[in-house]
């Protein structure tokens, strides 16, 4: 018989899972204790820490299957974390060169995209919004419901905290540009699955190059791991300078990550104030009363 568990426990399951969601971490295994069949409680397999974080952690992440990896490159010592994959595989590098090409040319290419199970879900298309010669770009994960139905980026809860700090940073929203690694709402909001990241990426790396953007803030695990080809935790390279195709990288947590964790807002600023010195911004003044 299974046993029931108490509301208040159930509750406190909840929040832990959706803050493992939010740094990344989907899938629990749970151990056999030896001779116990497969009976760890599931309080136990979830409240406690996992064994293994960074490989949860990473779990979602596109797992290149062709090649095998190969070691990479020294890097000289003044490099920043080496994150890049040794995989050999890029999601980048065979995007082809369009030329002229500009976001309006983008989102025709889209079209009325079928070419990942995604579209099957989708209400809107979510494409990108902001100044199309920004010098900083934010790049987020994908579209939840408000952004599926208002076929624009992080305009709900965690897009409400995004314009916040945006502001913060003394810009507007209409002064960047924020778009999203998948371009159509994952079913219950899941991470977006390697291959619909695959599909998405090129015309991702056609909007960036086409903005042209000084700096790139990837919002959160999913992005920072697509743009970094990365499997290493966001944990272990947020906040320090990345390169990326010859620009500045930021790698920090999502909002929606800081909507259930609010102390870690504290990081984030930190490593939103390295992108203002970056692009020689200001403190906005505080109003006088
Ligand atoms: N989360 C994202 O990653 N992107 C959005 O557009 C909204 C929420």
């Amino acid at each position: 018989m299974p046993e029931s568990i108490p509301e208040s426990l159930q509750q406190k399951i909840e929040e832990r899972l959706r803050y493992y969601e939010d740094l990344g971490i989907r899938l629990f295994y749970r151990d056999r204790a030896p001779g116990s069949g497969s009976s760890l409680s599931v309080s136990a397999a979830v409240l406690s820490p996992p064994p293994v974080a960074p490989i949860l952690e990473e779990s979602s992440l596109p797992k290149p299957k062709a090649k095998v990896a190969t070691p990479a490159p020294p890097l000289p010592a003044s490099h920043p974390a080496p994150v890049i994959a040794p995989s050999g595989l890029s999601l980048f590098t065979a995007v082809e060169k369009v030329k002229d090409d500009s976001l309006l040319k983008i989102r025709e290419d889209i079209g009325d995209c079928t070419r990942c199970k995604l579209h099957k879900g989708r209400n809107k298309i979510v494409f990108g919004d902001g100044n199309p010669k920004a010098e900083l770009v934010f790049v987020g994960e994908g579209p939840g419901a408000d952004e599926d139905m208002q076929g624009l980026p992080f305009v709900g809860r965690a897009g409400k905290l995004l314009t916040q700090m945006i502001e913060a940073m003394g810009l507007q929203r209409k002064d960047v540009y924020i778009c999203n690694v998948v371009k159509c709402r994952p079913p219950e909001n899941r991470t977006p699955e390697p291959d619909e990241i695959q599909t998405c990426s090129p015309f991702l790396l056609r909007q960036i190059d086409t903005i042209n953007p000084k700096v790139i803030v990837c919002l959160g695990a999913v992005s920072s791991k697509t743009l970094l080809e990365t499997t290493r935790g966001i944990s272990q390279y947020r906040g320090e300078w990345q390169e990326w195709r010859g620009r500045k990288l930021m790698a920090t947590y999502h909002p929606a990550y800081l909507l259930r964790n609010p102390p870690a807002k504290a990081d984030v600023w930190k490593d939103l104030q390295k992108v203002m010195a970056e692009l020689g911004l200001q403190l906005p003044k505080k109003k006088s009363s």
